[in-house]
């Protein structure tokens, strides 16, 4: 199915159950209403002179119009092309031209960023863009105005629908191009491994700019009926509780950083969450602690956890239903049906025996077309045999579930010793004193690297000291991985997905 192919039938079967709530502003969509204001968007697009396999950026925090702009240019075939609402104009700019984007949406402003006063700096410099659209501007209900009925371009579900960029944890963000067939199929199975249906109601605190939201939450939702809830523009602990609350939200969503900030809320018990039963943690490990409360506090005893990257549309692996505690914490669950998974040596390509570490790499139809205008990296990811290689160590264990042990590029190796800093992680989440933990492997003269602890005390006026951290590790942890120095924060640098750039705190303390 093409992605507009996949709304017709969710409107055909429940045309009068809601599909989208926007909490901020209190609107909301039926299926029925939905779909034609997609409809209406799409002609607008056409009368505009939007061609299918033409370029159609959207910039913008959580809105309603994302959704809308999602499904429009999915249903006349154009390229949506994702831009972080968290850049600026330099990185604008650059994906602008790189994507040769000829229609931009963007949103006014949020907090500090002016999107209108970007756009107007780097137009002069992007000439393939012929128009910017602004959400909740005279501009976007002129834009509506010129919808007259055309007929929709013949599609096939092979083509590109959409280029996502990466997270950029690792480096600079790679514009993943995907089909209808990657991302329908992607969204869809990672439902159907939480029992999705039109009863459910999804709250989506993650970015619509990330696969989280716009995949494994608006298509997972719509391929089954069940409801969008926006709860706020950009990631916020409480308006995301308040709208479970208020919408009786029966599934929510978060990388580990935001449950963790949801939990920490000092009203945290004030919260009614008795209608949720599910959820997706996903994006990076999960502390084995912060799983727990999840389960018990949050009251989401099916809460799945998802492994996968934007590459490959994004899931490859997921916990069921039906797993306990142990699977749902120590794993990130079993291949998703119609994909395969294997663990390789990275020098030789050989598979792992199960049990040892190797590379994780993924085939099927989640796998990308391509990096975008960008072959010599496309052939780096992806081998011959169609393989993404995902940059991620991972064990499959007996039962074939996996564990993910680290990406490659975070392994530190001390002297010799190949040190994986999620064990470490792991370990200090037990100390009373720390609130988060990241280790990270910096450059050492004798030993190559030695191993930093970035810690976020609980308590920012004691911190706690080098000497007290060894000493809680002394005798549990062997002497190689025990942190040589500490860094006291108040906060780590992340990617608007949520996700620490260890990068980031590799560079800033490197030299100190
Ligand atoms: P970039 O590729 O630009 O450096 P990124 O890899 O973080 O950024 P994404 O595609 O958003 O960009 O994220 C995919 C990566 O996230 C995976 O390769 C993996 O390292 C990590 N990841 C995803 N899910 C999990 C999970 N459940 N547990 C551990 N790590 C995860
Ligand atoms: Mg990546």
């Amino acid at each position: 199915d093409t992605i507009g192919a996949n709304l017709d039938r969710a409107v055909a079967a429940w045309p009068d159950r809601e599909a989208l709530v926007d909490v901020p502003s209190g609107r909301r969509w039926t299926y029925a209403q939905f779909a034609a204001d997609v409809d209406r968007l799409a002609q607008a697009l056409l009368a505009s002179g939007v061609a299918k396999g033409d370029r159609v950026g959207i910039w913008a925090v959580n809105c309603p119009e994302w959704v809308l702009v999602q499904y429009a240019t999915a249903r006349i075939g154009a390229i949506m092309v994702n831009i972080n609402p968290a850049y600026r104009t330099h990185e604008v700019e650059y994906v602008l031209q790189q994507a040769g984007i000829s229609l931009l949406f963007a949103s006014l402003s949020h907090k500090s960023s002016d999107y209108r006063a970007m756009v107007g700096e780097v137009r002069g410099r992007c000439p393939e863009l012929r128009e910017a659209v602004f959400i909740g501007d005279p501009g976007w209900d002129a834009l509506l105005a010129r919808a007259t009925p055309a007929p929709y371009p013949e599609l096939s579900c092979d083509e590109p629908i959409n280029i996502q960029y990466t997270s950029g944890t690792t480096g600079f963000p790679k514009g993943a191009t995907l089909s209808h067939h990657n991302i329908l199929n992607n969204g869809y199975f990672v439902g159907e491994m939480i029992s999705y249906s039109e009863q459910d109601r999804v709250c989506i605190p993650v970015p619509f700019y990330h696969c989280f939201g716009m995949v494994m939450g608006n298509l997972a939702a719509t391929s089954h009926g069940a409801c969008m809830v926006i709860p706020a523009p950009s990631f916020d602990p409480k308006a995301t509780l308040e709208a479970v609350q208020r919408e009786r939200c029966t599934s929510l969503y978060g990388v580990p950083t935001m449950f963790i900030a949801e939990l920490n809320l000092p009203d945290f018990a004030s919260y009614d969450l008795s209608s949720l039963r599910t959820g997706i943690m996903a994006g990076s490990p999960c502390p084995v602690e912060v799983m727990k409360r999840v389960v018990t506090e949050m009251n989401m005893a099916e809460v799945s956890i998802c492994y996968g990257m934007t590459e490959t549309s994004p899931v490859s692996t997921q916990t069921r239903r039906e797993d306990d505690l142990e699977h749902r914490t120590g794993t990130v669950g079993r291949v998703l049906p119609h994909l395969e998974v294997k663990v390789v040596d990275p020098a030789t390509g050989i598979t792992r025996p199960r049990g040892s570490a190797g590379e994780l790499c993924t085939r099927g139809y989640s796998v990308m077309l391509g990096y975008w205008n960008e072959p010599e990296k496309t052939a780096e990811a992806v081998d011959p045999g169609r393989w993404m290689h995902t940059g991620d160590l991972a064990v499959m264990r007996e039962d074939g579930y996996v564990e993910i042990v680290g990406r490659i590029k975070d392994m530190i190796i001390r002297g010799g010793e190949n040190i994986y800093p999620r064990e470490i992680e792991e370990f200090l989440y037990g100390h009373p004193r720390i609130q988060d933990v990241q280790v990270v492997g910096i450059p050492h003269e004798k030993y190559g690297e030695e191993v930093l602890a970035c810690v976020i005390p609980k308590d920012a006026a004691d911190p706690l000291t080098l000497e007290e951290l060894r000493a809680f590790c002394e005798g549990r942890l062997a002497h190689y991985k025990i942190p040589s120095r500490l860094q006291i924060l108040e906060s780590f640098p992340m990617t608007v997905s949520g996700k620490v750039r260890k990068i980031e705190l590799r560079q800033t303390y490197a030299g100190d």
